[in-house]
């Protein structure tokens, strides 16, 4: 093994959490280990590969065309009668990633930099001695330890390394997403230039099913579910590919499994010589299930407070604790009321979707969908819809009073 015995920050998870941290204090000349368990930088990726241009424009990221592969221009929306909405821009709205080539791009920058980044290196326990850390890699079927004051914990929604420092990641089963994807090629009939998302109780429970087109006829078609179901995710992927022309004759090229966090948002994010960032600190969006510019910025507001800690030698709670309210103002409190949003749809049937997919025209959906009503203009286009539908009116109306963005009973 490489490692050496001692760094200033360990970062457990090379994602696009861990990556932007350590990219960010590499150039700090912070002495930085980046570990993860997986043998190739993103891959397998357990993601549908979607970034809104909003993540471009806010982390000042620039499209390459090695991992920006598919420009987006806007999305169509599916009820469960199979009525479409499309909002289609001239401009593009977003892109496709080829997210192994986007990460590897990340992890070269970190190299560079200077950090030290190990494959193959599964942290497997983390325990805390004379005022440092002390974790427990194993690599090539051997385990050696590594001391650091401060661990950043970016390994994902089944994040260990934060539980094994004491801190409560849990996460609710009720708040969680079962994934399931396949990347397939050889699918024809839908527009190249839009994500396509498709609703319905038999389709998707508390979910959707979408096709992000890569390019050439390939495309990531997956499904998001309520984790609870008592049907895998798997199942109704399947059933509905089979049901699909366009998708039935095509051939699946990558299959990709997983959880996402949709909720569950934490109280505390840090500990005794600890920082938690992206889906192992649930940073997820919980409508959509969008967690890839969520985690990048995640990680970049780690480090911050990581490099502050490390210039004040100083990693205690107390000393580390600001990060969460950092956190929850640059983009907790939004992902909070988005959680509400979340509450909403999931009270919306079968019918009452298709009744939204019938009434709204394109060029409202396209005013709602980029931000170009008020919220005044908004309720007054909505009520217009839903004078006919006095239960969609109820449901609407507890949304709009209940502003804590928590669950109700
Ligand atoms: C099916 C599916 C589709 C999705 N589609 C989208 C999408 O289209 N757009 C979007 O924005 N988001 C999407 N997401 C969410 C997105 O993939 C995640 O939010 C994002 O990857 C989070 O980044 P991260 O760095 O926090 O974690 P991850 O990308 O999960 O990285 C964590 C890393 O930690 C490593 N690790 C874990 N444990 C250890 C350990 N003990 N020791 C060493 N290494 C360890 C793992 O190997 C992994 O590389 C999707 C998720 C799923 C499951």
């Amino acid at each position: 093994m490489e490692m050496k015995d001692n760094y200033d920050v360990v970062i457990v998870g090379a994602g696009p959490a861990g990556l932007a941290a350590g990219i960010d204090l590499a150039k700090e000349d912070v002495n930085v280990l980046i570990l993860d368990r997986k043998q190739e930088i993103g891959c397998p990726k357990r993601c549908a590969e979607g970034l809104g241009l909003g993540w471009f424009n806010r982390l000042e990221l620039k499209p390459k065309k090695e991992w920006a592969v598919q420009p987006i221009h806007g999305a169509a929306l599916y009820a469960p009668n199979g009525e479409g909405v499309q909002m289609k821009r001239k401009e593009v709205m977003g892109y496709v990633l080829e997210r192994k080539m986007f990460e590897k791009d990340m992890a070269i920058q970190a190299a560079k930099a200077g950090a030290k980044i190990l494959l193959k290196h599964q942290v497997i326990s983390a325990k805390r001695e004379d005022g440092e850390v002390i974790l427990t890699v194993e690599a090539d079927n051997q385990t050696r330890t590594v001391r650091t004051p401060l661990v950043v914990a970016c390994d994902g929604v089944d994040s260990l390394t934060a539980k094994m420092l004491g801190l409560n990641t849990k996460l609710d089963l009720n708040e969680t997403d079962a994934g399931y994807q396949y990347e397939m090629t050889g699918v024809s009939g839908y527009d190249e230039h839009l994500l396509h998302l498709y609703f319905g109780t038999d389709i998707a429970p508390r979910g959707y099913v979408w096709i992000f087109p890569k390019r050439n006829g390939t495309a990531n078609v997956g499904i998001g579910i309520g984790a609870y179901e008592e049907k895998t995710a798997k199942y109704y992927l399947d059933k509905w590919i089979s049901e699909q022309d366009g998708l039935a004759n095509g051939s699946i090229i990558e299959v990709n499994a997983g959880a996402i966090p949709v909720g569950g948002f934490l109280d505390k994010m840090e500990a005794d010589n600890l920082i938690v960032a992206g889906d192992a600190g649930h940073m997820v969006d919980p409508i959509h299930g969008g967690g890839i510019g969520i985690a990048l910025e995640g990680g970049r507001l780690a480090a911050k407070h990581a490099l502050k800690a490390i210039k004040s030698e100083k990693y205690s709670n107390e000393d580390l604790e600001a990060y969460t309210p950092d956190w929850y103002n640059t983009r907790g409190n939004e992902l909070k009321k988005r959680l509400k949003g979340r509450h909403l749809l999931e009270q919306l049937k079968d019918d009452d979707f298709n009744y939204l997919a019938g009434s709204i025209t394109m060029d409202e959906a396209l005013k709602i969908g980029n931000g170009a009503l008020t919220k005044k203009d908004k309720l007054l286009l909505l009520s217009k819809k839903l004078v006919t539908r006095p239960g969609l009116v109820k449901i609407f109306m507890k949304y709009m009073k209940d502003d804590s963005g928590m669950p109700k009973k």
